[in-house]
């Protein structure tokens, strides 16, 4: 008989008409539970990246998270943006076992990629990139509603590897989901007046832990992160005991890089890796920051 359809069984294929519509070959990067492969649309001769993710691994990994993100959330928060500073979703489908997230083929690789090839940027190579990904972000925040809750460097793609013209593009909204200004039911259903204070708590519990991990200002911590090692070419923290380096915000500007680097880019990753949520920047005020504003001051060795 027919298969039982999970709950959201949009756009689906079989095997044989994705065969027959698509050539995906060689992968061009991978993560968790998916694979970005190279695919060519058969009928139009056109190149894409496909992101390929296993159904079977992403619902296990979910359901060891609190979290209640869904299998199509990527592909439909995806498919509502619209900026230049964010890949491009054509399409989407699925067959039983795939996820199948048909995007633009941004070509410059990714920027961790770029950063383990060529060292860390130049100062105003660095602003040029880092004013890009605040402005995507400020229409991710102000515009959309929309926390990304994963940038790192390797989330965020280049158009092309020459970095004085490179175009910078987030990717990767696995993690993704519109801010929680109005909160659904997903996370909290029912009529509260029954519940165990257990049951309260964990609930309290996620709430603050949204707005302090989750939150947009989660975000600004990463983009502090993405500047240090844009300036450096290295991570702030060491791997050993890194989750009391970063609760205690516990970093330096102690590699030889920062030597050349001007006060005003330090103050700006200060800013910004500032552990309390509330004294952190917000997205407007780090695009209103002295160092984004101005070209590069100071010393011309590494400018
Ligand atoms: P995951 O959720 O598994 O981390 P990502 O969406 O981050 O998957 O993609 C994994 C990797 O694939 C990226 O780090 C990047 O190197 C590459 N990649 C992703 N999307 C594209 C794309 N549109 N064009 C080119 N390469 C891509
Ligand atoms: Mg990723």
């Amino acid at each position: 008989g027919r298969p039982v359809a999970p709950a959201d069984c949009r756009n689906w294929v079989t095997e044989q008409q994705l065969t027959a519509d698509w050539d995906i070959s060689h992968m061009l990067g991978s993560g968790n539970f998916s694979e970005v492969k190279l695919g060519v649309n058969v009928k139009r001769g056109e190149k894409f990246a496909v992101k390929i993710i296993d159904k079977k691994k992403f619902l296990q990994f979910q359901s060891k998270r609190e979290s209640q993100l869904c299998l199509n959330d990527e592909a439909d928060v995806l498919r509502s943006l619209r900026h230049p500073g964010i890949v491009q979703c054509a399409d989407w489908f699925q067959t039983d076992a795939h996820l199948y997230l048909v995007m633009e083929l941004v070509q410059g690789g990714d920027l961790l990629q770029c950063i383990l090839e060529n060292g860390c940027f130049l100062e105003r190579q660095s602003k040029r990139l880092f004013r890009q990904l605040c402005e995507t972000v400020d229409y991710l925040h102000n515009t959309m509603y929309i926390v990304h809750r994963d940038l790192k460097p390797e989330n965020i793609l280049l158009s092309n590897k020459d970095r004085e013209t490179t175009q910078a593009k987030i990717a990767d909204f696995g993690l993704a989901r519109k801010n929680m200004k109005s909160r659904d039911c997903r996370t909290f259903c029912g009529t509260p007046h029954y519940f165990a204070p257990e049951v309260i708590n964990t609930f309290r519990d996620r709430e603050s832990g949204q707005q302090a991990g989750y939150g947009k200002q989660a975000d600004m911590w990463s983009l502090g992160v993405i500047l240090y090692i844009l300036l450096s070419g290295t991570p702030p923290f060491e791997e050993e005991g890194l989750y009391e380096q970063i609760t205690e915000g516990k970093y330096e500007f102690d590699v030889r890089e920062w030597t050349t680097v001007t006060p005003e880019a330090k103050a700006l990753v200060r800013s910004l890796m500032t552990v309390d949520p509330k004294h952190r920047l917000s997205i407007k005020q780090a695009l209103d920051h002295t160092w984004l504003r101005y070209p590069v001051l100071g010393s011309p060795a590494r400018l």
